[in-house]
């Protein structure tokens, strides 16, 4: 090395993403792929979006709003916030960052369940937190265990609801007793990044619990229901003078103009929002059934996926070669063993002809 390194860039493990189709094209030489394997929405972008991208498009040697005017008075109105309670992010993956850059001091505690998404590790690694991982109850968030974790020292909790991989979830009585519990000196940040996708009873609102709790930030994304994983658009509600920390450690322009314009247009689309819920609803039903029918255990999920486990004794494959082989046959999912999952693999839920191919394929390979 020619310089010096700092320890907690070194100690990060790289994300690794969803196998990309041109790879996958590139390493097998096969073109008719079906990509279940990283929580996108199916459906390209509404047409109203794709205007608004075409008219932002015009204006590229210009540098974005950097403070996402239009982006926030939208969001402040359908959300009923303030403007000055958001952060704009690139992808919410950003606003976690930001959040744990905001709080997360070298040693500092940062209290996690099993099987919780791996940007929060990443996020507190960075900073040099200690990360103390909670045993899951049911593949779900232990909150009482998690409580029991936290000690002066920890500076933040980071909780998915729904979590992925696993599509496990809290609800609204639960989750307001572990605000309640939880020591003020703590922060708590609440991702609801799959908040659109949920209609089940008694799933709680975070951005209507900010009121009674300072200590909360929650963060959501237009990556996955509004369709724009591409254009990275995340944002995340909190306090007015958490927000202002949060922007502080923001760089200048992280979001970019056409993520803004399309994110604003995304907005007005609630249309696009609800078929696409009712899409992901229906192929849930689809994928599940096919499950079922293969008698194949899976984690009942809220998300837009699900984790299937694979039986994989007695000679039968086990969830990589499940992967590799499904991989041959043009489907791609994700196998999750790096969140403790080794059994599983999580597919994402596509288009209703994508979810029998998965399906199909899935009976071909288990034989
Ligand atoms: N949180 C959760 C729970 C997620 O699953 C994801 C996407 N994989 C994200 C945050 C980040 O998504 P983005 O950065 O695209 O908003």
């Amino acid at each position: 090395m020619a310089g010096p390194v700092n320890p907690n860039v070194a100690a990060l493990t790289p994300y690794k993403p969803g196998k990309p189709v041109d790879e996958l094209t590139r390493e097998l030489g096969i073109t008719d792929i079906v990509k279940l394997a990283s929580n996108e929405n199916p459906r390209g972008p509404g047409e109203g979006v794709q205007q608004a991208i075409r008219k932002a498009s015009g204006q590229l040697s210009r540098y974005p709003d950097g403070n996402g005017f239009g982006l926030k008075k939208a969001l402040a109105s359908q959300l009923g916030v303030d403007m000055r309670q958001i952060t704009l992010g690139n992808g919410s993956n950003d606003v976690l960052e930001l959040a744990a850059r905001m709080a997360i001091t070298p040693g500092a505690e940062v209290v996690i369940p099993e099987h919780a998404f791996v940007v929060y590790t990443l996020a507190a690694t960075l900073c040099g937190g200690a990360l103390v991982r909670v045993p899951a109850l049911n593949y779900g968030a232990d909150l009482d265990a998690m409580l029991e974790a936290v000690t002066p020292q920890t500076a933040m909790v980071f909780l998915a609801n729904p979590n992925n991989p696993t599509g496990t979830w809290v609800n609204q009585a639960s989750l307001v007793r572990f605000l309640d519990a939880l020591p003020e000196h703590v922060w708590m940040v609440l991702d609801e990044a799959y908040f659109e996708y949920v209609s089940a009873a008694g799933y709680p609102d975070g951005v209507r619990l900010l009121e009674r709790y300072p200590n909360l930030i929650v963060t959501r994304t237009f990556s996955k229901i509004h369709g724009l994983a591409a254009l990275r658009v995340g944002y995340a509600l909190s306090s007015p003078a958490v927000a202002d920390l949060l922007n502080r450690a923001r760089q200048p322009f992280n979001v970019n103009s056409l993520g803004l314009a399309a994110a604003e247009a995304a907005l007005r689309d609630p249309d696009y929002v609800r078929e696409s819920r009712t899409l992901n609803e229906r192929g849930m039903t689809q994928i599940t059934a096919g499950l079922q029918e293969m008698e194949l255990e899976y984690i009942p999920s809220l998300g837009n996926f699900v984790a299937l486990a694979v039986p994989g004794a007695n000679g039968s494959p086990g969830a990589s070669e499940v992967y590799e082989d499904l991989l041959r046959l043009g489907v791609i999912v994700r196998p999750i063993a790096e969140y403790g999952l080794p059994r599983h693999l999580r597919v994402s839920i596509g288009l209703p002809e994508e979810n029998a191919r998965f399906l199909q394929a899935l009976a071909r390979v288990l034989g």
